[in-house]
């Protein structure tokens, strides 16, 4: 048996793209191992979202190049970096063996064999942005187990805002046909798991044969799934549909991660994000009245070029306006052959400390907000899915609220049991308490060694 270590980077698609290379790996009998030094093969799952997740890709290829000295394990790159850079990457890195692009995951068997064999440096980095593309999916077995998992409804990205690389890096969209989501859902649900995350670049814009909002329900409605998430939308293409379905379907997840970006017009027209605040505001508005005490959240970033300092405080009263839950904040990054990239000095570049300190208030900003959230659920009794142990300590359980907030608790329900938590204490990023009830048993009985979760492959951003 063969060991391998995968190093994932960036965000939920590609800790999804992680979970599948694995599983076409476990069919060319490798084994997972936690420590890269002891592994034949490296891959790195990369992303190239930002400069910094794609200059701390190249630093942990420097960290594996000793491995592959001392053991000769084979070396590979995949996912957004790899996309971008194709064979230059291999000229760059004279050590690396193989890079692949995230379409390219299915060919990774028969890369690994050319590499092993034939001792070539393989690429493979060909787009399939066509209906011919075949998803990656989630092997039931493998999952076995599990309770929640990603599942792929589409892939690439047709908008085009200005400083993103994702339309460079995933190609055009291609929609799942819907009986074939509808399928892999019924097939993880038949070995235990309850909750489901339809993921896509852009999920809302779906088109696999019926409508995204329709996708949800029909997943709703598969025996044995008690939770529906998805992630990530476009505030665009939250259509009164979308909503209906929240107002009708208590198992979509009462959670939205809804990426507003920035707080002014002037700077979204320029982000060529096709909303204005307030038409944001008025769907989010919508949305809240179909589900009372969802929870929003959302992606920011901060010194896009020509932000000035009132432009910034708008996308802070926009954060106190909105109370979100949570968001993951950014400094601008230019990025290669974006259009903000083209433009950013006619636009006028904001200096980096301006940056980081508009970000650190941001930050500090949404960190009161998270924490009035998780503090206003002490003394209540909340509703949690159990995914297993914890991961911080070992006596204690570990689950999600419908909200997505995480619970650690003191309790004994198996993973896949739906409990209730009396919670009493919290910090802005998780919840503590104790089981008072069992609401629900597991589906199918837990395995006999309980995983500890998160059990996705860690990311980094
Ligand atoms: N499709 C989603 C949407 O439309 O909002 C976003 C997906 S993108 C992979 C995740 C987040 O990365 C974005 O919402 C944005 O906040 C951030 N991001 C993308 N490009 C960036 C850049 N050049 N600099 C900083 N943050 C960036
Ligand atoms: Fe990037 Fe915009 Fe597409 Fe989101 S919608 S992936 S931010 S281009």
């Amino acid at each position: 048996m063969k060991r391998y270590f995968i190093h994932t980077f960036g965000c939920q698609m590609n800790v999804n793209d992680s979970l599948r290379m694995s599983e076409a790996l476990s069919k060319m009998s490798y084994v997972p191992t936690p420590e890269p030094e002891n592994a034949d093969l490296i891959i790195l799952n990369t992303c190239s979202i930002r400069e910094k997740a794609e200059d701390k890709m190249l630093s942990a290829l420097g960290r594996y190049r000793a491995v592959k000295a001392s053991r000769g394990a084979i070396l590979g790159v995949g996912g957004c970096v790899a996309q971008q850079e194709k064979d230059k990457l291999l000229k760059k890195v004279p050590y690396l063996d193989f890079v692949f692009g995230p379409d390219n995951i299915a060919k990774l068997p028969e890369v690994i064999t050319r590499v092993q064999e034939a001792r070539e440096r393989v690429v493979e980095t060909a787009f399939v942005d066509s209906e011919e593309y075949v998803f990656p999916r989630a092997d039931a077995e493998t999952s076995r187990g599990k309770v929640t998992e990603f599942v792929t409804v589409m892939k690439g990205c047709d908008n085009v805002c200005s400083f993103c690389v994702v339309p460079h890096t995933r190609g055009r969209e291609v929609s799942r046909a819907f009986p074939d989501v509808l399928v892999e859902v019924a097939d993880l649900a038949r070995v235990g798991l309850r909750e489901v995350t339809l993921i896509g670049q852009n999920v809302n814009s779906y088109m696999g044969g019926i409508s995204f909002a329709q996708l949800l329900l029909r997943t709703a409605e598969v025996p044995g799934i008690e939770r529906v998430r998805f992630t990530t939308s476009h505030p665009h293409d939250l259509s009164d549909e979308l909503i209906e379905a929240f107002r009708v379907q208590p198992k979509i997840a009462p959670h939205f991660h809804l990426p507003v970006q920035c707080g002014s017009d002037r700077i979204l027209k320029m982000m060529r994000r096709d909303y204005t605040v307030e038409q944001y505001l008025v769907q989010l508005a919508k949305l809240r009245a179909a589900r009372p005490g969802i929870a929003v959240t959302t992606d920011i970033i901060v010194g896009f070029p020509g932000e000035t300092e009132e432009e910034f405080e708008m996308t802070m009263q926009l954060t106190e306006q909105v109370k979100y839950e949570n968001q993951f904040s950014f400094v601008y990054s230019p990025r290669p052959k974006t259009g903000a990239a083209l433009r950013e000095k006619e636009w006028g570049l904001v200096p980096h400390e301006v940056k980081v300190a508009r970000l650190e208030r941001l930050q500090k900003l949404q960190r009161r907000i998270s924490g009035e959230y998780t503090q206003s659920q002490v003394g209540l009794d909340v509703e949690v899915m159990v995914e297993g142990r914890s991961r911080y300590d070992a006596t204690k359980r570990f689950g999600r609220t419908p909200e997505n907030r995480t619970v650690n608790f003191d309790g004994d329900a198996p993973a896949g049991s739906f409990v209730t938590v009396h919670i009493e204490r919290a910090t802005p990023n998780q919840l503590q308490g104790k089981q008072v009830a069992v609401l629900q048993g597991p589906t199918v009985a837990p395995p006999p060694v309980e995983l500890t979760v998160p059990l996705h492959v860690p990311a980094e951003a």
